[in-house]
C-alpha cells in the first residue's frame, strides 16, 4: 500500500483549525482551489494582507493566520455557508464518474493513464518551478484533462530554488538572484512507503548513484509528481541536481534530463503506476524513451530492434520551439560520460546508441538531439500550431530523406489556456449571467461565447475599467517596492503613485526577453513613439514585464533601453517595467490590458499563449502574423481587422533590420490610424462602442478554439487513444483547425 505525506500534511494542518473549518486544509493541499474563484476568495477573506505576504499559498497563510481570526470566522455564518458550497463543489468534483473522457475515450484507462513528462510546471504563483510558456501551458494541460476526467499523471522536476528573480538596478541592468523554496510550507506531499520512509528510485549519474524521491501535487483529479535529488544520503553536488530550472551549463542539463527522463519512468514503476502512453512534452523529457525500451528488453528478453515498434506505439512527443538552438543537443563526450554503462543494457554498441539522436547519418561529428531522439521513437509528433506544424516540417525534413517535406510526419495541435485560471472573477461572473454556469464546461461551443452579444455595452465596459484600475494599482505598488529597493531618490519612489492612468488606452507586452520577441521594436522611431505616447489629447501607455535568461546578454540590453524610456520626462508616467514576471502579474496584465501586443520576428513564435488569455477577458491582440495569431486573427473585406490587429503580413522577409523597419512602421501606422482613434471614439458616458464591438467579437471568435479543454480534446483523439493514431504525421497534418 502506498502512502503519502498527503493524509498526514492536510491533517496535521486540520488539527490546528476549529472543527467548523477543518476542509478548509483539504482544499490548501490540492490545487484545485486557483481555478475556482470561489474558492480562491475563500482564502482570501482569511486574511487579505496576509494571503499577499504569503505568495498566496494557502499552506502558509493556514499555519500563519492568527487562532483569533479563525475562531472569528468559524461562527461567521455567511462564511461557513461559503465554504460549504466550495466544499460540496470539490467533493463533487472529484468523485464525478460520468466524465467527458469517460465517455469519449474510455480506452484510455485509470490503470494505464496518461504520463506527461515536462521540465517545468506552471500551475499557480506559490509553486516556483516554472519560467515561462511552457510551463504555463503544461499547468493548463494538467488542469484542463483533470475537468475533462482524462487519467492523467504527471511527471517533472521540483527545482530546490526554481527559476532566477529578477530585480533591475538603477541602471536598468538585470541582476538574478535565487529564492529558496521551502518544500515543507508548500501544498505539496512527499510520498512513503508502509513504513513512513520516502520512496525513492536510482539512476547513476556520471560515475555515482544519485537517490530520487518523489514529491506528489495534487492538480484536481490529476496528480503531478516531481522528483528531486536533495536528499542527505546523496552526495552534496548531487543534492543541487534539481537546484536550478534551465540553470547551470550542459552537464547539468543532461544530468536534469536523465533524472526527468529515465527518474521518471522509474518513479511510475517505484508508484506501481503502469502508464498506457508516454507524452514528452518538449525534447527535455525523451530520455524516457530509453528507460521505456530498457525495461521492454528487460520484460522480452528481445532485441533494441525487435521491441522499437512496441516502445513506439506507445510513445507520443510534442515540439514546442521553430528556433533551432532551442533543441537540446549534447556531444558526444557528454553522452559517453552519461551513458557508456547504459547502451549495453540496451544492447547496443556506441554507434548505434549515438545515431538515436543524429540529425544527419554517418556525420561522427553529430551531436546527440533530444528531438531526433523522440522523432525517431515516438508514434506521433505534433507541433503547436498550424505555422509551427509546417515549420516543423522544415526543420525536420533532415530525418526524412525519403519524404518530401509535406509528408514529414510532424502535425501540430494550436496551444490554448485553461479558462478559468485566467479569466477574471468580475468578467466570469458576466459570463456566468449571460452565457450560462457552465460556459466554462462548453468552452468550446461558439454557440455558448454567441451570447456574448447579450451583455449590454457599458457592463462589459465597466467591468473591464475595473480590472484596469487594478492593474494599475498592482503596477504602482511594484514599481513602487522596485524603487525602494534599489535605493532611488524619495521623491522617485513617491512618483510611483502617479505613473500610470486607468481612463488611458492601455497596451500590455509581458513575455520572455529573448531578441527574436523585439521587446523594443516600439522604440525604433523614439520620436514616433513619443508623439504616440505623450500626446496630451489622446495619450497611450505601456506596461511592460518579462525576464531574460541570465546567458541573454542581448535580452538584458533590450530591457535596459526600455528601462532607460521609462525615465525619459515627457513620458515617465506613461510607462512602466514590472519586475520579476510571473503567473500574478501576468493575471493582472492579461485581465486589465485593452490591447496585448506581441511583435516577435515570424515566424519565430511557435505559438505564444499569453494573447490567448487576453482575449478571455475581453482585451483585443495587436500582433504579428505569427504562432496561434494566423489561425485567430479575421479581418474584414478591406483587410481591417474584425477581432483584433495584425502588424504587417502574412509574410516575412529574411533581412532582419528591413523587417524590424516594416514592422514598426505597421505598428505605428496601426496605433495612429486606428487603434487609438477607435479608444477615444467614446459616448457621453465614456462608452467606446466601436471598441466594445471589437472586444466581444475577439471574445466570440477567439474563445472556443483557443482554450486548452479543445487541446486537450485534440489529444485525447488524435494523439492520446490508442489505435487513434498509426502514422501521426500524416493524419495529424489533415486536422482542420
Ligand atoms: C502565459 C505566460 C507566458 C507565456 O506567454 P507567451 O505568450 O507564450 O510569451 C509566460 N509567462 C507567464 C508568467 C505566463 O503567464
Amino acid at each position: 500500500m502506498l502512502n503519502s505525506t498527503a493524509t498526514t500534511s492536510a491533517a496535521r494542518l486540520s488539527v490546528k483549525l476549529p472543527h467548523s473549518l477543518k476542509r478548509l486544509a483539504d482544499l490548501a493541499y490540492n490545487y484545485w482551489w486557483c481555478w475556482t474563484a470561489d474558492q480562491v476568495s475563500l482564502f482570501e477573506t482569511l486574511n487579505p494582507d496576509e494571503w499577499e505576504r504569503c505568495g498566496h499559498n494557502p499552506v502558509v497563510l493556514l499555519e500563519s493566520i492568527a487562532y483569533n481570526r479563525l475562531t472569528q470566522l468559524a461562527i461567521d455564518p455567511q462564511y461557513i455557508k461559503r465554504l460549504n458550497l466550495v466544499v460540496e463543489k470539490f467533493d463533487r468534483y472529484m468523485a464525478a464518474g460520468n466524465t467527458w473522457a469517460s465517455r469519449v475515450a474510455p480506452q484510455i484507462s485509470k490503470e494505464h493513464p496518461v504520463a506527461y513528462f515536462c521540465a517545468e510546471f506552471g500551475l499557480h504563483e506559490s509553486l516556483q518551478v516554472y519560467s515561462g510558456g511552457l510551463g504555463i501551458l503544461a499547468g493548463d494541460h494538467l488542469k484542463s484533462a483533470s475537468d475533462l476526467g482524462v487519467p492523467l499523471v504527471a511527471i517533472g522536476l521540483l527545482y530546490r530554488q526554481g527559476y532566477f528573480h529578477q530585480r533591475l538596478n538603477q541602471d536598468g541592468w538585470q541582476e538574478d538572484y535565487y529564492i529558496d523554496n521551502e518544500f515543507d510550507r508548500l501544498p505539496i506531499e512527499l510520498m512513503r512507503n508502509e513504513h513512513g520512509d520516502a520512496i525513492t528510485v536510482e539512476l547513476q549519474v556520471r560515475s555515482r548513484v544519485v537517490k530520487v524521491q518523489i514529491w506528489r501535487v495534487r492538480v484536481g483529479r490529476v496528480d503531478l509528481y516531481l522528483l528531486d535529488t536533495n536528499r542527505d544520503d546523496n552526495d552534496s553536488i548531487d543534492r543541487w541536481l534539481t537546484g536550478h530550472l534551465y540553470g547551470g551549463n550542459q552537464e547539468t542539463r543532461i544530468a536534469q534530463e536523465v533524472i526527468l527522463g529515465i527518474g521518471g519512468v522509474r518513479a511510475l514503476q517505484a508508484l506501481g503506476i503502469e502508464p498506457g502512453v508516454y507524452h514528452l512534452n518538449e525534447g527535455h523529457a525523451a530520455f524516457c524513451l530509453l528507460e521505456v525500451s530498457r525495461l521492454e528488453i528487460q520484460r522480452t528478453r528481445k532485441s533494441f530492434y525487435d521491441i522499437e515498434a512496441a516502445v513506439r506505439q506507445r510513445c507520443v512527443f510534442t515540439t514546442h520551439t521553430p528556433v533551432p538552438a532551442g533543441h537540446d543537443v549534447f556531444s558526444a563526450d557528454l553522452m559517453d560520460s552519461f551513458f557508456a554503462s547504459y547502451w549495453p543494457q540496451l544492447g547496443l554498441s556506441r554507434e548505434q546508441f549515438l545515431v538515436l539522436g543524429a540529425r544527419r547519418l554517418g556525420d561522427p561529428w553529430e551531436p546527440f538531439g533530444m528531438t531526433p531522439l523522440a522523432l525517431r521513437l515516438c508514434r506521433a509528433a505534433n507541433g503547436v500550431s498550424e505555422l509551427h506544424g509546417h515549420v516543423s516540417r522544415q526543420m525536420w525534413t533532415v530525418l526524412y530523406p525519403e519524404r518530401s517535406e509535406d509528408k514529414v510526419p510532424i502535425g501540430y495541435i494550436t496551444n490554448g489556456v485553461h479558462a478559468t485560471t485566467w479569466t477574471a472573477a468580475l468578467i466570469g461572473d458576466l459570463y456566468n449571467e449571460y452565457l450560462g454556469n457552465d460556459w466554462a464546461t462548453k468552452a468550446v461551443d461558439p454557440a455558448v461565447w454567441a451570447k456574448v452579444d447579450h451583455i449590454p455595452d457599458a457592463e462589459l465596459w465597466q467591468r473591464h475599467q475595473i480590472l484596469k484600475e487594478r492593474l494599475v494599482a498592482h503596477t504602482r505598488s511594484k514599481l513602487k517596492k522596485a524603487r525602494e529597493g534599489r535605493g532611488e531618490h524619495w521623491d522617485y519612489i513617491q512618483a510611483a503613485d502617479r505613473v500610470l492612468d486607468p481612463t488611458i488606452l492601455t497596451i500590455g507586452f509581458a513575455r520572455r526577453f529573448s531578441p527574436y520577441k523585439r521587446g523594443d521594436l516600439l522604440l525604433r522611431d523614439a520620436d514616433r513613439a513619443m508623439s504616440i505616447f505623450a500626446n496630451t489629447d489622446r495619450p497611450v501607455q505601456i506596461i511592460f514585464s518579462g525576464k531574460a535568461h541570465p546567458a541573454d546578454e542581448e535580452g538584458k540590453r533590450i530591457i535596459q533601453r526600455l528601462m532607460e524610456w521609462c525615465k525619459q520626462p515627457g513620458i515617465w508616467n506613461r510607462v512602466a517595467f514590472i519586475e520579476d514576471y510571473d503567473m500574478h502579474t501576468a493575471r493582472k496584465l492579461v485581465q486589465g490590458v485593452d490591447v496585448w501586443l506581441n511583435n516577435p520576428r515570424r515566424p519565430l513564435e511557435a505559438s505564444g499563449t499569453s494573447g490567448q488569455k487576453v482575449c478571455f477577458n475581453g482585451g483585443l491582440n495587436c500582433s504579428v502574423l505569427d504562432g496561434w495569431w494566423c489561425e485567430g486573427y479575421q479581418a474584414d473585406a478591406n483587410g481591417k481587422g474584425l477581432n483584433g490587429w495584425a502588424i504587417g503580413k502574412d509574410a516575412h522577409t529574411s533581412d532582419q533590420k528591413l523587417q524590424d523597419d516594416i514592422d514598426s512602421q505597421a505598428l505605428y501606422a496601426l496605433l495612429q490610424d486606428e487603434i487609438v482613434p477607435l479608444y477615444y471614439d467614446q459616448d457621453e458616458h465614456g462608452v467606446p462602442h466601436g471598441w466594445v464591438k471589437m472586444m466581444k467579437a475577439s471574445i466570440k471568435t477567439n474563445s472556443p478554439a483557443f482554450n486548452t479543454h479543445r487541446m486537450i480534446a485534440d489529444y485525447v483523439t488524435q494523439v492520446y487513444a490508442p489505435g487513434a493514431v498509426t502514422e501521426v504525421g500524416r493524419s495529424l497534418a489533415s486536422i482542420p483547425s
